[in-house]
């Protein structure tokens, strides 16, 4: 072993969380180092973390392609185009997928560079005294010393006992990203984000798609009137959404899985192609931490941090899906900028009542802050407004009246608690949400700005007006 030089910041982990913690140190003047262990299928070190590599990326890139498909498909002659006969090539949208993903590695890597970020290739360990020890893929180490430590070793999917990942039959978030034909019936445990949107992109590309949660509510963080508008929705689409079902095993037949569960009305079987598992991510921290480190878990596994990401270790920080909140790319990427600020000694902060959540089903559903029931639990007395985009005039000149827009206040102050959103782009519409939120802006503040017409954010408009009960274009 060599000690080697001294930084400033040593990042472990170029995810969406460590990646930016990197840039934005180096930004500010400090010497940083980011090690990374993550490997492409050519064996070259990458960068970007879940998100790029196997997370966001990948599956909004096989999201578009299948959407557009469906589209051109299905809802084209309404519009006048007559598009008879529309294929889809897999080979062909698999490798957009794996060069949209290797673009953006790459330019991680480049801006890496252009920041004068020194990049470590390997495996990085903590050890007593903010040391870090990094061990090459030839199992070479080198230790080397910092003034502070930023841990973002991120999340890896959950796998149950009941459905073991078998090479090219039970795969989990990531091996459905490669599926190189479309599985004729495919089942997904697990209705959350993920298994909605995989299922999504493979339902609209063929496949017979059902859906096993174990729970009995349908997103249940998620407003209950957007929640069944979705269910709705992604029934219509064809998606198989069985809830209360539990699955208590599989078994392998002739290349086909055989999955066991438990409902409402008691043992079920059915035969899937492909079964995807995605119940869920949990953190990752395996061989991370020497003894003596002071890094302490809590009892999910999760690096304990206080509300500005500091550890029981001074000087030691985590950030992104390995510590607690929500499990999303741009969580952990604020939380490098702000980890990366109060290093460089300025007092920096997160609003964690605002972070946004995004489904990228057709339509999408996106949300930020507190749900109607959320907030009543909470004990505020809630006033809220409601727009369909069946009222909004660019909606229907889109062909695109699903959905609508919701605003829910504090009844006593009018300061906007929440806004929830189903509709064609809802993931780019929410953001008039967070930057109210950001603001603390009233329902009446929004109800007075003026929006561009005609434009789906005259959505987001009148569902502030109808929190007083006045929307425009709707009796
Ligand atoms: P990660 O992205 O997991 O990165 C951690 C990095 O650390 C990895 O590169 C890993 O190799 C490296 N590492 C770990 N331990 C070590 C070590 N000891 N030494 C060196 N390197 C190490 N989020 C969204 O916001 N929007 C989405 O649309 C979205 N879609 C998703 C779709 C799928 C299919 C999946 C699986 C996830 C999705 N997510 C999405 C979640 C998002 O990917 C994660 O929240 C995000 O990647 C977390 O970032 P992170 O930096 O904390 O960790």
């Amino acid at each position: 072993i060599h000690m080697a030089d001294k930084f400033d910041v040593i990042v472990i982990g170029a995810g969406p969380g460590g990646y930016v913690a990197a840039i934005r140190a180096a930004q500010l003047g400090m010497k940083v180092a980011c090690v990374e262990k993550w490997v492409n299928k050519s064996g070259k070190t990458v960068h970007g973390g879940t998100c790029l590599n196997v997370g966001c990326i990948p599956s909004k890139a096989l999201l578009e392609t299948s959407h557009k498909f469906v589209e051109a498909r299905d809802d084209y002659d309404d519009l006048g185009i007559h598009a008879s006969d529309v294929q889809i090539d897999i080979e062909k949208m698999m490798a957009r997928k794996d060069k949209t993903v290797a673009n953006l590695t790459g330019g991680i890597s480049a801006l890496f560079k252009a920041n004068g970020v020194t990049a470590l290739e390997g495996t990085g360990k903590l050890l007593p005294g903010k040391k870090v020890e990094v061990t090459d893929h030839d199992g070479n180490s080198a230790t080397h010393e910092a003034e502070n430590v930023v841990i973002a070793s991120g999340s890896v999917p959950v796998e149950i006992p009941p459905a073991p990942l078998t090479e090219g039959l039970i795969v989990d978030s990531s091996g459905a990203l490669e599926f190189q034909e479309v599985p004729r019936r495919l089942g997904v445990i697990g209705a959350g984000v993920i298994g909605l949107e995989l299922g999504s992109v493979w339902s609209r590309l063929g496949s017979e798609v059902t859906v096993l949660e174990a729970l009995d509510s349908f997103l249940p963080v998620v407003d209950e009137q957007i929640a069944k508008e979705t269910k709705k929705l992604l029934g219509k689409q064809g998606l198989d959404i069985r809830m209360g079902a539990r699955v208590t095993g599989t078994d392998i037949k002739d290349n086909e899985v055989v999955v066991k569960y438990t409902d409402s009305s008691g043992e079920q079987e059915q035969t899937f192609d492909k079964l995807i598992v995605c119940v869920g991510r949990r953190p990752y921290t395996q061989n991370l931490l020497a003894d003596g480190t002071g890094v302490e878990l809590d009892e999910r596994g999760f690096i304990q941090v206080d509300d500005t990401c500091q550890t029981n270790a001074p000087g030691v920080f985590a950030i992104g899906d390995v510590v607690r909140g929500p499990m999303l790319a741009h969580k952990g990427s604020e939380e490098g900028m702000m980890v990366a600020d109060i290093i460089h000694g300025e007092k920096a902060q997160m609003n964690y009542d605002a972070i946004p959540s995004v489904i990228y089903t057709a339509p999408e559903v996106a949300w930020v802050g507190m749900s109607e029931q959320q907030a009543k639990k909470e004990g505020f007395e809630v006033k809220s407004g409601v727009f369909p985009f069946s009222a909004s005039g660019r909606a229907m000149a889109n062909n695109a009246t699903e959905g609508m827009a919701k605003v829910v206040t504090d009844a006593s102050t009018d300061r906007i608690l929440g806004v929830h959103i189903i509709g064609q782009h809802a993931g780019e519409l929410i953001a008039q949400g967070v930057i109210a939120m950001e603001f603390g802006s009233s329902a009446e503040d929004l109800a007075l700005t003026c929006f561009a017409h005609p434009t789906l954010s005259e959505a987001v408009h009148e569902a502030a007006l109808a929190v007083e009960g006045h929307a425009i274009h709707m009796a």
